[in-house]
């Protein structure tokens, strides 16, 4: 099919494009209207038609093939930590996610409430996502590379009756406890659940605080057997949150729905993706992302394949594992991430023929930048089609893509394609909001309405939704991606990096603003500027510049080395390890205009060796040098 015709019927005859596509999944009462935009840009989708994810992920396929699908794979849990595999057929997911939903229930935990889910890569958490969905309770789960104070944060602002945790989780054979992090994050919040359900894996000590938490499994033995009814809700009831990162401190809960986001991910499992029931979806990404939501949890199953959840890294035990996964799984859909393959190709290359890779159609990545050396040597190793996607969080689905479902388009390297169906995407100028022509770089912008599966608002905060996401380019009323980005005369998008002072480390946003009041918090510092370096591997890192409130703690090489280790320890009992600084440099002051703002692209320009640009408001020319200074090696 022409899809060039498909997308543009998609945004011209719009109701009746996406009423198509919800004929992909179950409704339990079918929706009266397809789209409801009279409070711009608020968007509902498929109005009052009664649905539930859970139903379309699981149930909807026990009776498939006259019910020869219930006792086919749908989750395939792996762990390369701890060497355990468990394959659940859909029969068995159906009987344990309805025993995980009794067990909610009797926690206390209905329709509306928040359960936060703060869980290792393991079957349990899949179970507890789709017994939320199944209740029609708004899971919130935050990725078990977040420490405290990020958790502290996302508790306080979803206000959780109920939180699932485990007591560890394993990475790279370490174990990574997680228990003690969450009884501090629980302290520091002002909300406390009502109650905590532990999984003891029985990797790390897991202390109970009596009359909150209960174990997993004494709790599931009580109801072994259990069947609870699907909640019919309505198409807008949210489904989830999940926080992502801004420009401010405070993270935001990006709200999705329940309907919109069971139609797009079902039309991408088809159009985009080109999975099929009964097929294998491996996706290497974490349940703690989006992708995790749409392409580990929910696309796979709503389309009623097996789908792999994976515990462990792409070179351990060697760096043929991934591949080796694909063969015994007969994996057809495989995602991952450029960091990964750019991990892999430091690695012996003989694993990619080593295993029978037959079975896959294509690699998609997404995440971060691939760039074009990448991509060229992972299609050349693997002989299969390698495809770029870029999305969001806050979109759930791919904005630009290569939709081989509908047209097998020429794709280049380096580009993430065109457009995807339901998104009217315009390149604008920054200042002036007008289009950019071809060839030129401009803001990614979709006009609204967003299509289905993007998100509803932030969590309590329609206002903050509005302000941040459609006030940003001037004189249009537009969603800005915070992307920069540039199109050739084929079409084709290529993305520049972010707009804000969001910072892409490994395929994982960061907002460095964040990272700043974490190092802020050490009493030595005065202040600090955090900035996102190219690095070869990860895309980038960040680095900081720390101005010390007592110049003698950092005049020797033995003091800075001394500081340094305690601003990253700080960085890592906070934030996490994942927000860590790459490094941090002492300056006695950090560029800024005479207005007093951080000059955070002159920095993060001479950290990478460019140009720094226009300095003309520059304050204290002097800040530069030293800047330099402190780049130069030692
Ligand atoms: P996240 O919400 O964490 O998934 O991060 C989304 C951001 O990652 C986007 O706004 C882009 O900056 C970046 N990103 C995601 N996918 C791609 C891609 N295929 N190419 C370039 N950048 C991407």
């Amino acid at each position: 099919m022409d899809y060039a015709a498909f997308h543009r019927r998609s945004l011209d005859e719009r109701d009746a494009f996406w009423a198509e596509q919800a004929r992909l999944i179950d409704w339990h009462v079918a929706p009266k209207r397809t789209l409801d935009y009279a409070r711009p840009p608020f968007a509902r989708w498929f109005v009052d038609g009664r649905t539930n994810l859970c139903h379309n992920a699981v149930d909807r396929w026990l009776n498939r093939d006259w019910g020869a699908h219930a006792d086919r794979p749908a989750l395939i849990y792996i762990s390369t930590e701890t060497g355990e595999e468990r394959t659940y057929s859909f029969r068995a997911l159906h009987a344990e996610v309805n025993r995980c939903a009794a067990m909610l229930l009797e926690l206390g935990v209905g329709r509306g409430d928040r359960v936060l889910i703060y869980m290792p890569m393991i079957a349990e958490a899949a179970f507890a996502m789709l017994a939320c969905a199944r209740i029609g309770a708004i899971h919130s789960v935050v990725f078990g590379g977040f420490a405290s104070h990020s958790l502290a944060n996302r508790i306080e602002d979803a206000a959780p009756k109920v939180i699932v945790s485990a007591d560890a989780g394993s990475r790279v054979g370490k174990v990574v406890p997680y228990k003690g992090l969450l009884d501090e994050a629980i302290r520091l919040s002002a909300h406390k659940p009502a109650k905590v359900l532990l999984v003891d894996r029985k990797l790390a000590a897991m202390p109970m605080t009596a009359g909150r938490d209960v174990r997993w499994d004494a709790l599931a033995v009580r109801h072994e057997g259990a069947q609870v009814p699907c909640a019919w809700l309505e198409s807008s009831e949210p489904s989830y949150i999940l926080y992502t990162s801004g420009t401010t401190g405070r993270p935001k809960g990006v709200q999705r729905d329940t309907g919109g986001y069971a139609v797009a991910l079902a039309a991408s499992m088809k159009h985009i993706y080109c999975g099929n029931a009964g097929e294998t979806y491996f996706s290497t990404s974490d349940i703690g992302w989006v992708v995790g939501h749409s392409y580990i949890i929910y696309g796979p199953l709503l389309a009623g394949m097996a789908t792999i959840m994976y515990e462990g890294t792409p070179v351990r035990p060697d760096a043929g594992i991934l591949w080796q996964i694909v063969e015994k799984h007969r994996v057809s859909v495989m995602f991952s991430a450029p960091t990964a393959i750019r991990v892999l190709k430091k690695q012996d290359p003989g694993y990619l023929t080593k295993y029978d890779l037959s079975s896959l159609k294509a690699l998609w990545l997404a995440g971060e930048p691939l760039d074009e050396p990448t991509a060229r040597w992972i299609a050349d190793s693997l002989k299969r089609p390698i495809i770029d996607n870029y999305w969001q969080t806050e979109t759930g689905w791919p904005i630009l893509t290569y939709p081989m479902g509908i047209e097998d388009k020429p794709r280049k390297f380096g580009s993430p394609g065109h457009p995807m169906y339901g998104y009217d995407v315009r390149l604008l100028h920054e200042a002036t909001g007008e289009e950019v022509a071809v060839g030129e770089k401009g803001v990614v912008a979709i006009v609204p309405p967003l299509p289905p599966g993007c998100m509803s608002t932030v969590w309590g905060d329609d206002r903050r939704f509005v302000e941040t996401y459609f006030r940003s380019v001037p004189g249009r009323e537009v969603y800005s991606t915070f992307d920069w980005g540039i199109r050739d005369a084929d079409g084709c998008h290529f993305i520049l990096g972010r707009t804000d002072d969001v910072i892409n480390v490994a395929g994982h946003r960061l907002g460095t603003r964040e990272i700043e009041e974490s190092i802020s918090s050490h009493p030595a510092i005065a202040e600090v500027a955090v900035v996102g370096v190219a690095d070869q591997l990860k895309g980038q890192v960040p680095v900081g510049f720390a101005v010390v409130k007592d110049a003698a703690a950092v005049a020797t090489l033995d003091g800075r080395m001394k500081l340094e280790g305690e601003v990253m320890k700080t960085v890592d009992g906070q934030l996490g390890a994942i927000a860590r600084p790459h490094r941090v440099h002492f300056v006695s002051a950090l560029p800024k205009t005479r207005s007093g703002k951080v000059l955070r692209r002159s920095i993060q320009a001479i950290c990478e060796g460019r140009d720094p640009g226009d300095l003309t408001t520059i304050e204290d020319p002097a800040a530069l040098t030293q800047l330099r200074e402190a780049m130069a090696p030692a």
